[in-house]
């Protein structure tokens, strides 16, 4: 009953984001799409969302991303921290900016968003946070120091809001997807493929899918479909959990 609910997706432009921005119009929630990449735009248009373009490494484009649902709908029920980049590099010559930017964009601004949603969460005893972190939250990687790090983090930051959410009504959750069929995915095999002189279905096969017991890749709506459980009253007694959609990869 009362109005729908009002979601903010970070990241909203493509892959999971934009499966998730998706998702939730078909499901007739109010959505707040928010990206640095103007594209978005159409994305938004075409699903029915509004598009907030902002550069997410800011904390004023975070507390600006709330303010912006708050003027739009009035309330923000649900946070949706998906925006991230990857950059592969030894620890010796990783760049001192890159690590600085992956931690602003993949851990300060999923901190910064909930703190500026929590309030109204708080107001109205109800709250989803879910934070699209990876299967690297709990597995390396060479190459990936800030990307793993990052994630790795955004786990506690997901038991912590769990903890002080948990008499508020408020519910946080991270999902740790293995490879999804998304433009950053297919860069990076494109670079694999260059790289090491394979084709790229080796790169999938023989790289990405070596730990799988699984032998694809996961589409987006797949992430998108979990992202709505756990958005949903449906999942009110699960806070605090890391879910795994790995292909079977941390089975072993
Ligand atoms: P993607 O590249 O398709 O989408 C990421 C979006 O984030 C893009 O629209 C991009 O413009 C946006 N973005 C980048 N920098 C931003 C910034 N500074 N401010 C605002 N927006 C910014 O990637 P994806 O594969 O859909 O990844 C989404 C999330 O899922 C990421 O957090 C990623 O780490 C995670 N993830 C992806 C995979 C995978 O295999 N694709 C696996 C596990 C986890």
């Amino acid at each position: 009953p009362g109005s729908p609910r009002v979601a903010i997706v970070t990241g909203s432009s493509s892959g999971i984001g934009e499966a998730v921005v998706k998702q939730f119009c078909q499901e007739g929630l109010q959505v707040l799409a928010v990206d640095a990449n103007p594209q978005g735009e159409n994305v938004a248009d075409a699903a029915g969302a509004v598009f907030y373009h902002a550069d997410l490494t800011t904390s004023a484009a975070c507390r600006g991303a709330v303010e912006e649902a708050i003027k739009r709908f009035g309330h923000v029920d649900i946070l949706i921290n998906n925006a991230g980049i990857q950059h592969v590099a030894p620890l010796e010559t990783f760049p001192e900016a890159k690590w600085r930017q992956i931690i602003d964009l993949m851990l300060t601004a999923p901190f910064l968003l909930t703190q500026a949603a929590w309030p109204y969460m708080r107001q109205s005893s109800w709250g989803r946070i879910v934070n699209v972190a990876s299967i690297h939250a709990s597995v390396a990687s060479p190459g990936k120091a800030a990307y793993v790090s990052a994630k790795h983090g955004l786990i506690g930051l997901t038991k912590t809001a769990a903890l002080e959410g948990g008499e508020l009504g408020i519910t946080a959750n991270a999902i740790c997807p293995a490879y999804v069929r998304t433009p950053l995915v297919e860069s990076q095999i494109a670079d694999q493929a260059r790289l090491n002189g394979m084709p790229e279905q080796e790169v999938i096969d023989n790289v990405m899918l070596k730990n799988a017991a699984i032998k694809r890749l996961i589409e987006p709506s797949e992430v998108a479909a979990l992202v709505s459980y756990l958005a949903s009253d449906k999942a009110s007694a699960v806070t605090g959990a890391s879910w795994n959609m790995d292909l079977g990869w941390t089975a072993q």
